[in-house]
């Protein structure tokens, strides 16, 4: 089997195919501690893009609620529960992949829902940890806690999904990393449903082919961000390009959170699909159990979110989040104000770190009123 370096993991690990980067990569930083699981990226994507007969069950957008949510029901823990422990030394996994440790030329590790796991999309939604039982994958009690976890398909570099198909109709493309299924290609045989880790491959029982997010791919060629990144009320998330085959870029906000500073971290890394949507893990959560869900790196980029308010870069890329439609491209931060450009060049965004505020006269002579201010 080829090998593949696998940044994430720090190390070589096979995979089916010889891959070599695209040209760029679409990635995503979801920050969770803003999340407020209204969910309006939910349903921005499904009124959009699985609106049809068939796609009842199909949320290329979820949020759940973790510890207890997950959709489809038991996502994470079920391939957990039949996989060895997960090892790290440092931040290099020294536990398999879901692409090894089976024969050669076997799929990559996996399992395939029933129809029941897709019934309860909001499973567990506002439920908070109190005591859980210990499970092969935390062990331990939770104290009390809960956040929310925004899930799309993750437009994986070495993707498990693309891996199992028989009949090869899953492709990435070149231009910018984004993960298809070809709908005519596609006889419905779900080896791409059971593969996926992340459970983002759905089977149209109407359609009798497999579909996922698509990325948004229509907006994307236009510079414009994802429908579900656009609508996020709680600005928790931001959509562009990292650099692939070129090294990092301080003015590239998704360069600079992910790989410069290392504030956001991948959903999974153990996995070794190479997930791009990068995550902000919380800081109110027990550092373990974040370990869990985002490899090694969370006690650094948790104490690098306590001290943000010291740190004008940094916030000031995250102020950016939510802040305009187009994808941002390059960012400046200057005298407390984040600026964004997109790929031509326009200006297409401007934050100040304070909002202004306009403090209107009491008494309106051109009206013959008087105002008071509330605010
Ligand atoms: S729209 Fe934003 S804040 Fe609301 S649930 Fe989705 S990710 Fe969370
Ligand atoms: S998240 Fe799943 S569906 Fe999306 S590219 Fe990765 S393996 Fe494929
Ligand atoms: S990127 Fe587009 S298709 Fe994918 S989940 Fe977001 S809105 Fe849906």
């Amino acid at each position: 089997m080829p090998k593949i370096f696998n940044k994430q993991i720090d190390r070589e690990m096979d995979y089916p195919y010889e891959t070599s980067p695209p040209k760029r990569q679409v990635a995503y930083i979801f920050d969770t501690n803003k999340c407020i699981a209204c969910q309006t990226c939910t349903i921005a994507c499904k009124t959009c893009w699985t609106s049809g007969r068939g796609q009842e069950h199909i949320f290329y957008n979820n949020v759940e609620t973790k510890p207890y949510g997950s959709y489809p029901m038991g996502w994470d823990t079920k391939l957990q529960e039949q996989r060895v422990q997960v090892t790290w030394n440092n931040k290099r996994l020294e536990s398999p992949t879901i692409f090894e440790g089976n024969s050669p030329n076997s799929p990559p590790d996996g399992w395939r829902p029933t129809s029941e796991d897709y019934a309860h999309p909001n499973h567990g939604e506002d439920d908070i940890s109190g005591i859980i039982e210990k499970t092969a994958h935390f062990a331990g009690e939770h104290p009390m806690w809960m956040f929310y976890l925004a899930r799309i398909c993750n437009h994986c570099t070495t993707p498990a999904c693309l891996a199992a198909c028989p009949r090869k109709a899953i492709y990435k493309r070149e231009e910018d990393g984004i993960v298809l299924v070809d709908q005519e290609r596609c006889r419905g045989y779900q080896e791409c449903v059971r593969a996926c880790p992340y459970k983002k491959v759905f089977y149209n029982a109407v359609s009798r082919a497999s579909e996922k997010c698509i990325g948004c791919f229509p907006r994307v060629e236009q510079g414009l961000q994802a429908l579900c990144v656009e609508g996020c009320i709680g600005k928790i998330r931001m959509h562009g390009f990292i650099s692939t085959q070129t090294p990092p870029r301080e003015d590239n906000p998704l360069d600079y959170i992910i790989h410069i500073r290392k504030l956001a971290l991948p959903l999974y890394p153990q996995f070794g699909t190479g997930p791009n949507v990068y995550y902000v893990p919380p800081i109110h959560v027990p550092i373990g159990f974040c370990e869990q869900l985002f490899g090694p790196g969370v006690e650094e980029s948790v104490s690098l979110y306590r001290k943000l308010k010291d740190d004008p870069k940094l916030l000031g890329a995250l102020f950016l989040f939510g802040s305009t439609d187009h994808i941002i491209e390059h960012f400046e931060v200057k005298d407390q104000v984040a600026i964004g450009w997109n790929a031509k060049g326009d200006e297409v965004s401007r934050v100040p770190f304070t909002e202004y505020t306009y403090v209107r006269p009491h008494h309106d002579k051109e009206f013959q009123v008087y105002r008071h201010n509330t605010a």
